[in-house]
């Protein structure tokens, strides 16, 4: 998980900092370039196609995903939905790059997420991917500041500026009170809004939540769900969010639904509008 190799006391070595910092100098200048001139608002973001992941091989092989097309364009707010182990974690590690597909295509901003190698595929997650995770994967003996700077961290932001930046988000959380307790000390609830924080102070463009409430009782997920849609808004986001949360389901944009591999729009979201079909071309 690329959030946890950060090496806080710096012990990697200075020739590897300095690489890291020079990568993410370049991705950046590139990144900024591509958005200059790419994307408009209303334009398709995200983008899969033809995408297929199986596991495993031969007699034990088990097709997770069989051929997903998704378009997603900026500013949407969309749940995917489906039984438990219909593969969503798995959809949203591809969508992240966190894991690469068997076949398909991922595109971001029209281009495929095949062209970003080894650093540079981490440096694009850091700068235009906020990823929660179903288990939030906080340091436990890390504050609330530190595990939200993590992300600024692996860039070449100094920690007295990423622990600044930090306190500020988890003020926009709601948690300013939190900022010193260790992760470990905070509550379900807590925890998650620390995890949407570090998500988010990377300036991502795009959110992906994997069951963002799914461990929370019914007031904590319903005040989770109030955040992420503030959120959403408020920092002109395109999110993505596997839930099994029909309440939440139904906040967003348009629902999925992913059963045996494929992914549809889902028969009980009844304001899904036409263009929502997947599938279309931009
Ligand atoms: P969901 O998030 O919808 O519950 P997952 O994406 O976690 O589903 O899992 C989909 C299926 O893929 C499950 O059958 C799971 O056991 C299998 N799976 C997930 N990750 C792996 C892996 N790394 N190796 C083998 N099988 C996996
Ligand atoms: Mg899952």
């Amino acid at each position: 998980m690329w959030v946890v190799q950060i090496d806080l006391a710096g012990s990697g070595g200075d020739e590897r900092e300095k690489r890291m910092a020079r990568n993410a100098a370049t991705v950046a200048a590139e990144i900024k370039t591509e958005q200059s001139g790419v994307l408009a608002p209303g334009d398709v973001l995200l983008e899969a196609r033809a995408l297929r992941k199986v596991y495993g091989s031969g007699d034990s092989a088990i097709t997770v995903l069989d051929s997903i097309d998704l378009s997603v364009r900026a500013g949407e707010m969309i749940a995917i939905v489906g039984p438990s182990g219909s593969g969503k974690s798995t959809l949203l590690h591809l969508l992240a790059a966190l894991d690469t597909p068997t076949s398909g295509t991922v595109y971001f901003e029209k281009k495929t997420l095949e062209a970003y190698r080894e650093e540079a595929v981490a440096e694009f997650r850091n700068r235009r991917i906020g990823f929660v995770w179903q288990r939030h994967h906080l340091l436990p003996d890390f504050t609330a500041a530190e595990n939200v700077a993590m992300p600024l961290l692996m860039r070449d932001t100094s920690l007295d500026s990423g622990l600044e930046m930090a306190g500020r988000w988890l003020q926009e959380v709601g948690l300013e009170s939190r900022t010193q307790h260790r992760a470990a000390q905070l509550s379900g609830g807590e925890q998650q809004r620390v995890a949407i924080a570090r998500a988010l102070v990377g300036g991502p463009s795009l959110l992906l939540a994997d069951e963002p409430t799914g461990d929370l009782d019914e007031r904590n997920a319903s005040a989770i769900m109030d955040l992420i849609e503030r959120l959403h808004h408020t920092h002109q986001l395109t999110s993505i969010l596997a839930t099994h949360n029909p309440v939440l389901a139904k906040r967003c944009d348009r629902i999925l639904r992913l059963e045996h591999g494929v992914l549809r729009p889902d028969a009980a979201d009844q304001q899904a509008p036409s263009s929502a079909v997947e599938g279309e071309k931009s």
